[in-house]
């Protein structure tokens, strides 16, 4: 499979990794939208929001525990961040491997683009 964050996995190509753990990994994302932004990922595959199902809810949540860990360490946790995950064409997802946005770092508006 050509999937671009599973070659990041497995450090077949670079990237600036925050943190791993044997289920997940954060990086800084390569053209940031914001002072911070990072992609968390699930180490697995999945293509899109809609391949996680009932047998995934313990790894989504260790994401959320993952995305609180780095707000905490990059300091956003009390002046806040976006959490943001793009489905499908009209969602605007252009890399079809499951991943988290952190945005952080400036002010966030309402509604996103
Ligand atoms: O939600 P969406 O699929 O559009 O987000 C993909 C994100 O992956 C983009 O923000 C893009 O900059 C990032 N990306 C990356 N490293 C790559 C390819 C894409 O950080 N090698």
């Amino acid at each position: 499979m050509n999937c671009i964050f599973c070659k990041i996995v497995k450090k077949e190509i670079p990237s600036k990794i925050l943190y791993e753990d044997d289920l997940v990994m954060a990086f800084e994302d390569i053209a940031p939208q914001a002072p911070i932004h990072i992609l968390v990922i699930p180490k697995k595959h999945y293509s899109t929001v809609l391949d996680i199902n009932e047998n995934d809810k313990e790894l989504i949540g260790h994401i959320f525990m993952v995305i609180k860990k780095i707000t905490e360490q990059k300091g956003v946790d009390e002046k806040g961040f976006r959490v943001v995950m793009n489905c499908n064409s009209q969602g605007g997802q252009t890399v079809f491997h499951v991943h988290f946005h952190i945005l952080a770092g400036r002010q966030m508006h309402w509604p996103p683009g």
